[in-house]
């Protein structure tokens, strides 16, 4: 249930309305905007619609929540949060760039492809140290080692890092280090997972999984503002369907379809949507003038000796060229790059 209070409500009604609502047994949370105060109320909906709860002085109305996923649908908030990383906004005008290698395998090769994504535009930079493998004889990624070099690389270049944190046994090691935690598709159902990182103050960016809906991904998300933890991100990272000429199909429609049933920052990932380095220029630009939040490509300086998904990598020259082409698509669209 969302309650709307009116412009004249006074601090100690809406204080008296929260503190109402905690006494229920229910819980209460509470976005400011600029006029109104947007009270959502998270408990079992037969016992919500039990309360009086239009009858608190203060209140300009009392609207059900009618999807099953609360706190991440649009009407929860009203409008679009912004998430931050490390300083940098993602949900806003700005039109954030993520880039960076798959894995990250050395400090020399790490710190060599955020110098270069970041001349070329990129805020943030992504790199795998703990690496989800389809085999279990591929590059696993370096692990601990690997968050010490993006954190190596952090302080080189300013940038933010954003890395995956695959299991709730790493999750205290991957926090100190990330500036984003990232889930990534296989693990979009791992619910102890996203339950745990529902219980940190540190953003994430949950990524679609390969066979979920949209839907599903809004109900994951939910799971992790559950736990009082608001600052998530969706991905869309394509999906499995009957095409083979792909590695996946990129969902551009969950776009839209996201921007209107969530106030959370979506993030497209072309690089693992289409899974070819030739075409991952065109999806990109199609992403923005979708109405992306932010864009995530992966970048590597020696594609050929990349441990892992090198096939997809885009040479820091390509990305340089993208990047350009993305300003005018931005520009187009309303956003700022
Ligand atoms: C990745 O970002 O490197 C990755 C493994 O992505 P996904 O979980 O979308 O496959
Ligand atoms: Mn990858």
């Amino acid at each position: 249930m969302i309650i709307i209070t009116r412009p004249d409500a006074t601090e100690e009604q809406i204080e008296h309305i929260v503190a109402r609502i905690r006494f229920w047994g229910l819980k209460a949370e509470v976005s400011r905007g600029a006029m109104r105060v947007v009270i959502g109320v998270i408990g079992p909906e037969d016992k919500i619609r039990e309360k009086p709860l239009g009858a608190f002085p203060g209140v300009e109305s009392v609207t059900p929540v009618l999807k099953p996923y609360k706190l991440v649908a649009y009407e929860f908030r009203g409008t679009a949060s912004q998430v931050k990383i490390g300083g940098i906004g993602v949900g806003g005008k700005e039109l954030v760039l993520m880039a960076g290698p798959c894995s990250v395998e050395s400090e020399d090769q790490i710190t060599t492809i955020a110098r270069a994504v970041r001349e070329a535009g990129a805020k943030i930079l992504r790199g795998g140290a703990f690496k989800p493998r389809t085999s279990p004889y591929s590059f696993q990624g370096l692990g601990k080692l690997g968050l010490q070099l993006l954190a190596t690389a952090r302080k080189e270049t300013g940038m933010p890092i954003i890395t995956e944190v695959m299991d709730t046994k790493d999750l205290e090691l991957v926090a100190e280090y990330a500036d984003c935690l990232q889930i990534g598709a296989r693990n979009m159902q791992n619910f102890s997972l996203l339950r745990e990182v529902g219980r940190l103050n540190v953003p994430v960016m949950l990524k679609r999984g390969m066979s979920a809906t949209i839907k599903d991904l809004l109900m994951s998300a939910e799971y992790i503002l559950a736990e009082g933890n608001f600052n998530v991100l969706l991905c869309e990272r394509g999906i499995r369907t009957f095409e083979t000429m792909s590695r996946n199909t990129l969902d551009l429609n969950a776009v839209p379809i996201l921007k209107s049933e969530t106030h959370l920052p979506i993030v497209v990932d072309p690089t693992h949507g289409i899974g070819i380095r030739q075409h991952i220029p065109s999806m990109a630009l199609a992403a923005v003038a979708a109405g992306a939040d932010s864009i995530m490509m992966e970048v590597h300086n020696a594609p050929e000796q990349a441990k892992s998904d090198g096939e997809q990598a885009l040479l820091p020259n390509d990305f340089r060229d993208v990047v350009e082409r993305m300003r005018a698509v931005a520009k187009a669209v309303g956003r700022e790059m």
